[in-house]
């Protein structure tokens, strides 16, 4: 049997491609529809028991392919429910997934990227550089391994109800990706979610915002954390190629495009940087003739960083000024701090710890072959 280098791995596909893949082997596209089920639905990976396939095709599917999700290295649970993973190929370059359950959904926020190029004054993964692209079978692999960890059934109390892209990476950067990952989302063969409950975070890479508009309908929520050029560039360094107005001209065709969703904003509210009632003002005058809404978000510490998070009762009077302009605003609540999973503060530390014991096995080993240790 030919190693996995030369087996596509049928979860990079979405239902277009997997069609485009069994015409390629020679069999009926409506195959593709059996198999996403399997995978999806009954999330079974082994050909062998997919019952409704030929016998025939049973025994050669696993010669030209494979299912695979990134493997789960390790799984953590906050004192508020919050689960986080760590997955990865056990090779290096791991990611996280967090689940955040509350009454009425769970939302499972996951990895476009490991690590990040866009380098945001505010975020940790930032901080840690960008090592590589996820595959398609990463990113939608990530949502099959939490579905299965969380027992997700249809009805469950711990069910996948709304999926966004706000974990590791610039889901933009990575869009050839992201786009079949989006797909098998919102496909009912796939895991069916409606369009306003996947949300596409991007910190406003504008050609990105117009390719995602023209080609899937979902939801999308802007990283803006500042009113104003000058200081949306030390936050935001991307902010320097597409500045505010050009990023906001790209939101307005997406509220205008032909699937009419409003835009979600998200500002992290960074002590006596953002926060200031000038600039809640501002911001007021920058979104209000948008449909729009606003997420103000407590900023989330992280080892090494200079900023602080806001007061409560800065946060409550950024909030207050902004509704008064007429915006809608909440703040989200932080969960799973306890456990480093909270908004900007996804590194794949466990994955770090691991590179370093592996590269110290390493150098003991290389350091015995030239009899430098006793
Ligand atoms: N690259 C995408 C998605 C990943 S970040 C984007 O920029 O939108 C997901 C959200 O978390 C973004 O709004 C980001 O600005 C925010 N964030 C990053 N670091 C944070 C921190 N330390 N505290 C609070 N929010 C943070």
């Amino acid at each position: 049997m030919p190693g996995n280098a030369t087996r596509i791995n049928l979860m990079d596909l979405d239902l277009v491609r997997m069609q485009e893949f069994f015409v390629s082997i020679g069999e009926k596209p409506f195959r593709a529809e059996q198999l996403l089920k399997w995978i999806y639905h009954a999330r079974i990976r082994d050909f062998a028991q997919m019952t409704n396939l030929s016998v025939q095709l049973r025994r050669r599917l696993p010669e030209l392919a494979v299912i695979e999700p990134p493997e789960i290295l390790r799984e953590q649970t906050s004192t508020d429910g919050t689960v986080k993973w760590l997955m990865g190929s056990g090779t290096g370059n791991a990611i996280e997934t967090v689940f955040i359950p509350e009454i009425k959904r769970g939302t499972l926020c996951i990895s476009s990227q490991v690590g990040c190029a866009l380098n945001c004054s505010f975020c940790s993964t930032g901080a840690q550089g960008f090592s590589r692209n996820l595959s398609a079978s990463e990113i939608i692999g990530q949502v099959w391994q939490a579905a299965e960890s969380l027992g997700h059934e249809r009805n469950g109390t711990r069910r996948i109800t709304n999926v966004v892209f706000m974990g590791m990476g610039e889901p933009l950067l990575n869009f050839d990706a992201v786009l079949p990952a989006l797909s098998l989302l919102r496909d009912d063969l796939g895991f069916g979610l409606a369009a306003k409950r996947v949300t596409v975070s991007t910190a406003g890479l504008v050609p990105g915002i117009d390719r995602l508009r023209d080609s899937i309908d979902v939801a999308l929520a802007v990283s803006l954390h500042a009113p104003v050029d000058d200081l949306r560039e030390t936050l935001v360094p991307l902010n320097r190629k597409y500045p505010i107005q050009e990023l906001m001209a790209a939101c307005s065709r997406y509220a205008a495009g032909k699937h009419k969703r409003s835009v979600t904003f998200e500002y992290t509210l960074i002590d006596g940087v953002n926060d200031q009632p000038e600039q809640a003002q501002k911001l007021v005058k920058l979104l209000r003739k948008l449909p729009s809404k606003l997420n103000l978000i407590p900023f989330n510490p992280f080892p090494g960083t200079q900023y602080r998070c806001s007061p409560q009762w800065k946060i409550r009077e950024f909030q207050e000024i902004v509704m008064a302009g007429g915006l809608i605003a909440t703040v989200r609540k932080t969960r799973g701090d306890d456990i480093d999973a909270a908004c900007g503060q996804l590194v794949g530390k466990f994955q770090d710890r691991t590179r370093r014991s592996e590269r110290l096995g390493q150098l003991n080993s290389s350091l015995q072959e030239h009899n430098l240790v006793p």
